[in-house]
């Protein structure tokens, strides 16, 4: 049986571990098939195409933030031409605005009496992968571990609750595309796209993606619904699986780790391969890497 796990993170945003080690980790856990979707960056891609093994496929990929009437929603995207124009210029500018606003939240914490500096989270977020550096993608993640160092939360988890999360006393805003908008931007480039963790939404009413605008995001052409996450429970991920199905799109299942920081996690979920080979179907942006 393939194993197919469509949701990873890298050092090159606000995972663990270098894309290499990814890699590794991938094919320790029995996987055959990985994509790596770092936020906002395709950044970590050219390094762990060159450490698979044979017989495994890594799927080019992306997870794209965006924001819908203030609240979060995320896109998984794969397989699509990351020089495409109008999605390397939307790219360019939310990395660029990230980085703003991941230093206007570091003044926030200095103001709040917490001892964290700009360059540390710098370290933080570039340690190990300088050669990604202009593709790197900063996020609080790295900020919660420089609060954590700082003394002022128990773990990242705490920093979250008590500074940065939405609406938090440290929290800033940031860029993000419309999702329908990215949609269309990604099928533009030859991709496919997953709406990710829906029944996660930071910031919307009743903290979940509306089932309105999962409608309109599959009028514009995403492919499938991320039902499966770890972060979703049994009701949830049953609920999800029924609006892919009433939408007609494939349900994608995945682990979203992010090495340490969720606990090494590669193939908690992962995605039926008749699911994988529809959602990929209409893809014509760059092919899938084998090893
Ligand atoms: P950002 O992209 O900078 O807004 O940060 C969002 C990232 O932070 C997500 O991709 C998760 O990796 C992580 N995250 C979000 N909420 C939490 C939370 N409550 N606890 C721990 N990590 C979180
Ligand atoms: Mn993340
Ligand atoms: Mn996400
Ligand atoms: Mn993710």
């Amino acid at each position: 049986m393939t194993r197919i796990d469509l949701h990873s993170h890298s050092s090159v945003s606000d995972g663990t571990d270098a894309p290499a080690e990814v890699i590794a980790h991938a094919v320790t856990a029995g996987l055959d098939v990985l994509a790596l979707t770092d936020h906002d960056t395709v950044g970590g891609i050219k390094e762990a195409s060159q450490h698979l093994p044979p017989g495994f496929t890594l799927v080019p990929g992306m997870e794209l933030s965006c924001a819908h009437e203030g609240s979060s929603v995320h896109l998984v995207s794969y397989l699509f031409d990351p020089d495409s124009p109008a999605l390397a210029e939307e790219l360019r500018r939310v990395r660029s605005d990230r980085a703003g606003r991941a230093e206007e939240m570091v003044g926030k914490l200095q103001e709040h009496g917490v001892d964290v500096t700009w360059e540390r989270v710098l370290e933080i977020a570039g340690a190990g992968h300088a050669e990604h550096a202009d593709a790197n993608t900063i996020g609080r993640p790295h900020l919660a571990r420089a609060v954590v160092e700082a003394g002022a939360a128990k773990n990242v988890q705490d920093a979250f609750d008590r500074w940065i999360g939405s609406g938090g006393p440290a929290y800033a805003s940031r860029y993000a595309i419309d999702p329908v908008r990215a949609v269309r931007l990604v099928r533009a480039a030859g991709g496919v796209c997953s709406l990710a963790h829906p029944a996660r939404a930071e910031g919307a009413t009743n903290g979940a993606v509306p089932v309105a605008l999962a409608e309109r995001m599959v009028e514009a052409g995403l492919g499938g619904i991320e039902a499966d996450h770890p972060s979703h429970n049994r009701p949830q991920t049953k609920f999800w699986r029924g609006v892919a199905a009433d939408l007609g799109v494939v349900v994608t299942g995945s682990s979203d780790d992010h090495g340490a920081l969720t606990g090494h996690r590669l193939g908690a979920r992962t995605t039926a391969p008749e699911a994988f080979e529809e959602l990929i179907a209409p893809a014509t942006g760059v092919p899938l890497l084998r090893g």
